[in-house]
């Protein structure tokens, strides 16, 4: 049975504290961050500093990529016709590329929810296909959606699973449907279409943000060396930049201007685990094609903890960076603003459910004593059967039979109380996204992203603009951890 923690609850509004930040402002610390110990700050470049249109952007790569397999691959012109939905994936999933299927994971790395081709799956059906066994995601065959980019690429792969289903398209199987969709996804990124095309209509795709030169210009003031790390190439890198923070500031005309050291085509994760030669790029200073992680600390005489970066990816940006050069790292996720309203949105519901399971697990409590009480007297009647006198077996057995009565009213009480949970828990999990539910979050379990968030990023926000009002000489502190039994407050039951 499952209930929401009221320490869910998105803070009070503004209004009840001058010096207090909006929730989708604030940098969420998981590691104290003494930013006046931080030398040099990098940055990623895609859905970093640049946060694209969505669900725009990837009905682009979504509808390019089909094209691609049926013009290339002779799939049918059917995938042509399929409309991308954007509420069909979200970050955290996995592809399992063997059967066909997207699956949501707890921080145990057992399958939570899943569905197949686009086919939500029963939970039996879950069960029966992986059972409770801790999912190994880095084998063959199995894709972490680990950043925005990959949302389309689930879903072209899920309506090309339910072409085949349907005996519309033809594949050997579904990992041959997994190979070629990665390979138009691929493809599409690569060949340049998609990126001339943002960079055609970037006014449309790529929004302005007021706030973002003047969190990279109070770092920049401060003393702290700014670089960019992307894995973008050097034109499409320009253009971006360009776009965003170009002529923003009469200080720093142009958007070099704001770093000290520039790397395009990186090759994370790469980067943070091989040594391949930087290459300067023809007619720029300061801005290198490759390199690698010690390159790139000589050049900023800084090292490890003296550096922080800010990127999209959980895996190429922060467990890497993390891992191999022990950076303190800031998740960059998009989605938080959007999780923050609905959890405002859904404050009532929530403290409901937390009322609502507590009332179960007492009562639940309640009907198990009763029930021992029932028992004991039961064995009573036992083993003092024949001592006792007719009125005190008669008293004996009313009482049981009142004990009885009680049991199973407190136990349909339960019952009850489940059922109310269960339908409204439902209608909050719906809200996050109809299929998938929270990404953070599946009923009272943490899911895998939420867990990997917690294992590897420092710290984590929803738009690098929040960086202005941190202070870049002081720290940002985090939580104290805590064991259940320090919990006062909040103990249940
Ligand atoms: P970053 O996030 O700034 O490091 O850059 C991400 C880059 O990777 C962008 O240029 C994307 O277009 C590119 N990208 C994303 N997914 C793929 C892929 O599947 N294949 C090749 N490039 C990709
Ligand atoms: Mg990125």
């Amino acid at each position: 049975m499952t209930a929401w923690d009221p320490a869910l609850l998105a803070t009070p509004p503004v209004a009840d504290a001058d010096d207090r930040l909006p929730p989708a402002h604030k940098l969420y610390a998981l590691r104290t961050l003494p930013m006046g110990d931080i030398k040099a700050i990098g940055f990623d470049m895609d859905h970093t500093l640049a946060r694209y249109r969505s669900p725009e952007i990837d009905e682009l790569a979504f509808k390019k990529a089909a094209r691609l397999l049926v013009r290339e691959h002779h799939y049918s012109p059917w995938l042509l016709e399929q409309d991308y939905d954007p509420a069909f994936a979200v970050r955290g999933l996995v592809l399992d590329g063997l059967r066909g299927n997207l699956l949501k994971l707890n921080r145990e790395r057992q399958v939570v929810r899943a569905c197949h081709g686009s086919r939500p799956l029963p939970r039996e059906e879950i069960a029966s296909i992986y059972g409770r066994r801790r999912l190994a995601t880095a084998a063959k065959g199995f894709r972490s959606i680990d950043t925005l980019f990959e949302l389309p690429e689930s879903h072209l792969y899920a309506r090309a699973v339910d072409g085949l289903d349907q005996g519309i398209l033809k594949a050997a199987n579904y990992l041959q449907l997994f190979h070629d969709v990665r390979w138009a996804i691929d493809t599409a990124h690569r060949n340049g279409e998609m990126k001339a095309e943002i960079l055609a209509h970037r006014d449309f795709f790529i929004p302005l943000d007021p706030q973002l030169p003047l969190a990279l210009d109070r770092l920049k003031r401060e003393g702290k060396k700014l670089f960019l790390l992307t894995n973008s190439d050097w034109a499409f890198t320009d253009g971006v930049l360009g776009h965003l923070l170009n002529s923003q500031d009469e200080a720093r005309p142009h958007w070099t201007d704001y770093f000290d050291l520039m790397v395009v085509a990186s090759h994370k994760p790469l980067f943070f685990t091989e040594t391949p030669e930087a290459v300067p790029i023809e007619g720029q200073t300061r801005v290198f094609s490759g390199g690698h992680t010690a390159w790139l600390e000589t050049l900023l005489q800084a090292e490890g903890e003296q550096i922080l970066y800010v990127g999209d990816h959980i895996y190429g940006d922060v467990l890497r960076s993390k891992k191999n050069a022990s950076w303190r790292t800031l998740l960059l996720v998009p989605e938080l603003e959007r999780e923050l309203k609905l959890l405002e949105a859904r404050s009532q519901d929530l403290r409901e459910l937390f009322r609502l399971e507590t009332a179960r697990r007492r009562t639940q409590r309640r009907a198990s004593v009763i029930q021992d009480q029932w028992k004991r007297n039961r064995a009573r009647r036992h083993v003092l059967g024949p001592r006792l006198s007719t009125e005190a077996m008669a008293a004996l057995d009313h009482e049981a039979t009142q004990l009885a009565v009680s049991v199973e009213a407190l136990h349909r009480r339960v019952e009850l109380l489940s059922l109310e949970t269960q339908g409204l828990l439902s209608a909050v999990e719906a809200a996050f996204n109809p299929m998938w539910g929270p990404i953070f979050r599946d009923r009272d379990e943490q899911t895998r992203f939420a867990d990997q968030i917690q294992q590897y990023a420092c710290a984590y926000t929803g738009r690098v603009a929040n960086l202005y009002m941190v202070d870049p000489q002081a720290t940002v502190y985090a939580p104290v951890p805590t064991l259940p039994h320090e919990r006062r407050e909040m103990v249940r039951g």
